[in-house]
């Protein structure tokens, strides 16, 4: 059998692959779809006592806390409606620090006394669990004399039923805290954080002089890109399956340079595919909106529409595992990974922020009167303000293995945050630092020249692509996350700097006010002292321009290259001292993440250089080792009949040879050794001793994929999974 026998598989198979008629026509109507197997509010209206579904909703809607009472009511309408659904288990679904959802499930059926069994769901089993979760990373925050773990129903995500062909799961998302009622997860903080924020922001809005004012709450938009191979090639590719990336394969012959693929026609499978998996995210209640192809071949992208972080949180969630589970039904597998194909455009997932409340809506959106737009400014501000104090946090929390392959490559925002704001809104920043001093005090208005901001064009087309935070007419896009992370992360660091932020500018005008300046006077002199202390933060050039690292460095931002460099953020005194400030995480729990999070980190490395390891030497060497023979015999039977032998080929083979062998034996070695006994240590060592030395591997073995015969050559090459879908 040939070297490629695998690859010639897939091939054939990708060749006769037809598109299943069905996927391609409607099954039901969004209307009939959207929340079908969703616990929402309709299906509670239907169910559950008016006066309960008022509680439930005071909930949800405005933060009060649950009435124990009614878990019992809730309980039981969710299970009989459940059943109806067809479900025969429930699971509390929750989201351990690795950053992945968890399931713990159980059946409905409880034994009676007369020896069968009755479907049973209290109110108790709603509202609390206790999965054997002990072996979840937890930082050291459960030694194994604690080592329970509670879930704990969160009424602001709705439960849901997830279906699968041999019986459907109930699925109750859920905090999952240790029995001191430390966060053992994303999503606890997360729900701090949303709390802290709505009482900062309700301070400011007081001010702006409203009465009635709801809860305020951070919104989230997605922007999730993945790739899409045929699972013939992924099953062919041992890198893929043990890393979710390509730890070899030299550049095809033909990349993204065309632009043809971005936003071109979606192939018919992959259409089938989007399209089935739109019907599942409704049914689910998540709403999914635009679907395009990305920049890079084989890469595409679907955005739900934002929801309230928390909830955007958890379908978020859902959404990269319903991708995962639907591309497989139509013989593909669903890369997540940040940079699945060196050199090849990597994906990240723009994490779109807003925040509001139904009275005074979106408070990022730009007002039409010189009110609205001093409040726009103020909280404008804060996020100018927030992103400048705690630029190192934002990085950290987007700090993995993987995405350090994108940040700061030339495709992706670079490590240095900065904010971008649009000439507009630079400008009128710019009137404020310069002119407010002297013009500050005519009546009804803010300052000369800001009566009113022009309207910003939400969504303007001369987008900067390259900033990690930019101003989109009525939101900021964190462009920095990765495809794969939950962004449970960096809605909780956005929530609790702005809520630093938006304290801070409260108790400044408070102290102002008191003082007797009046009120248009102090939001000025407040805008002003913060565009001067934090202007430099605020950057709308080219991200991915060299000047751009030299400039950032001269203002004092930092440039957080690597995942090790960027979680030391965690470990700095301003970090612990806000979220411990504001009671969203104290220093242990706090702790437990950086530590959880550099265990990822070494795992993954290690991970990485043992397949490169074992890849190199069981199939790229064979390989090369193969040809080396073929062209030598070659030379030796054309000696034989006085025949000249160019030996560049077979000299060139010899030297990538050389080179791999040293490589894997220095890679050998260095996975032999460690860096420390702490975490960080450890973390250092991947980052500065395994990874460069996968690297030679790596270079060694693409390059001898570009002379090696192609019959030969064992792995789906770029061209092959990138261009055959
Ligand atoms: P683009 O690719 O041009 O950045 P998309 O349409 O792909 O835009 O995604 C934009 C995302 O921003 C969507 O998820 C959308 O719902 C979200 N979004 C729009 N308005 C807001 C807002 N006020 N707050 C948060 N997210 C928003
Ligand atoms: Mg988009």
């Amino acid at each position: 059998m040939s070297g490629n026998a695998s690859r010639q598989n897939a091939i054939t198979s990708v060749a006769k692959y037809v598109t299943p008629p069905a996927a391609l026509g409607d099954r039901e109507s969004l209307s009939e779809l959207f929340g079908k197997n969703v616990f929402g509010r309709s299906a509670m209206q239907d169910r559950l006592p008016k006066a309960v579904y008022k509680s439930v909703l005071a909930t949800i809607d405005k933060a009060a806390p649950l009435d124990p009472s009614i878990a019992d009511v809730v309980a039981s309408a969710m299970k009989d409606w459940a059943i109806e659904k067809g479900a025969t288990h429930y699971a509390h679904v929750f989201y351990p620090l690795t950053g992945l959802t968890a399931e713990k499930h159980d059946s409905f059926l409880e034994p009676d006394s007369n020896g069968s069994a009755i479907a049973e769901f209290a109110g108790k089993t709603l509202v609390q669990g206790e999965p054997d979760a002990s072996s979840f990373p937890n930082g050291g925050l459960r030694q194994t004399f604690e080592a329970r773990g509670y879930t704990g129903w969160d009424v602001t995500s709705p439960a849901y039923i997830l279906e699968n062909p041999n019986g459907n799961t109930l699925c109750i998302p859920t905090v999952f805290v240790s029995w001191t009622g430390e966060a053992l997860d994303t999503k606890t903080p997360l729900l701090r954080s949303q709390q802290v924020l709505n009482t900062q922001a309700t301070r400011i809005l007081e001010l702006f002089g409203h009465s009635e004012i709801d809860t305020v709450t951070s919104f989230a938009g997605a922007e999730q890109e993945y790739f899409l191979i045929d699972k013939g090639f992924f099953f062919a590719r041992p890198d893929l399956i043990a890393s979710g990336r390509t730890l070899f394969g030299a550049k095809p012959p033909k990349g993204q340079e065309f632009d043809d693929h971005y936003f071109g026609a979606i192939p018919e499978r992959v259409l089938a595919c989007m399209h089935d998996c739109e019907q599942e995210l409704w049914k689910l209640g998540i709403p999914a909106k635009t679907r395009h192809n990305e920049v890079a071949p084989g890469q595409f992208e679907i955005a739900p529409v934002f929801e309230r972080a928390n909830l955007a949180t958890d379908h978020q969630q859902l959404l990269m595992v319903t991708l995962q589970r639907v591309a497989n039904n139509y013989g593909m597998e669903c890369l997540l990974h940040e940079k699945p194909f060196a050199g090849v455009n990597g994906s990240g997932k723009h994490v779109n922020f807003s925040l509001g409340n139904a009275t005074q809506g979106n408070l990022l959106d730009p007002g039409h009167t010189p009110h609205d737009n001093a409040q726009f400014l103020v909280f404008c501000a804060a996020v100018i303000r927030s992103v400048s104090l705690f630029g190192g946090l934002l990085r950290s929390v987007v700090a993995s293995a993987a995405n350090d392959h994108r940040l700061g490559a030339n495709e992706a925002p670079p490590a240095i945050i900065s904010i971008f704001l649009g000439e507009q809104l630079m400008d009128v920043f710019d009137q404020i630092a310069k002119g407010g001093a002297t013009s500050s005090k005519e009546k009804g208005t803010l300052i000369v020249g800001v009566d009113t901001i022009p309207d910003l064009p939400s969504d303007p087309g001369d987008r900067n692509r390259t900033s990690p935070f930019a101003f989109t007419g009525n939101r900021f896009e964190f462009r920095a996350p990765g495809s794969s992370q939950s962004i449970a992360g960096p809605m909780l660091a956005i929530n609790s700097i702005m809520s630093e932020s938006l304290d801070f500018i409260a108790t400044e005008l408070d102290s102002l006010l008191s003082s007797g300046t009046e009120f248009n006077a102090a939001v000025q002199k407040v805008l002003e002292e913060i565009i001067t202390d934090h202007g430099s933060v605020v950057f709308n050039g080219d991200g991915y321009a060299e000047e751009w690292q030299i400039e950032a460095a001269a203002r004092g931002l930092k440039n957080l290259r690597t995942t090790p460099e960027a979680l030391a953020e965690l470990d700095s005194s301003e970090v612990q001292a806000l979220f411990e400030k504001y009671g969203i995480l104290n220093n242990r729990e706090l702790a437990s993440r950086y530590e959880v999070n550099l265990e990822q980190y070494c795992l993954n490395i290690n991970v990485e250089a043992c397949a490169t390891l074992e890849m190199g030497r069981t199939v790229i060497l064979p390989a090369a080792l193969r040809y080396q023979g073929e062209l030598a015999a070659a030379a030796a039977s054309l000696k034989q009949i006085d025949l000249s032998y160019d030996t560049t080929t077979l000299e060139e083979v010899g030297t990538h040879i050389s080179s791999l062998l040293s490589g894997l034996n220095s890679l050998e070695k260095a996975l032999e050794s460690h860096g420390g006994d702490s975490s960080s240590e450890e973390a250092t060592y991947a980052c500065e001793v395994l990874l460069p030395c996968t690297l030679v591997v790596r270079a060694a073995a693409d390059a001898l994929e570009c002379v090696v015969a192609d019959d030969l050559w064992p792995l789906p090459t770029y061209q092959e999974m990138l261009f055959i879908l």
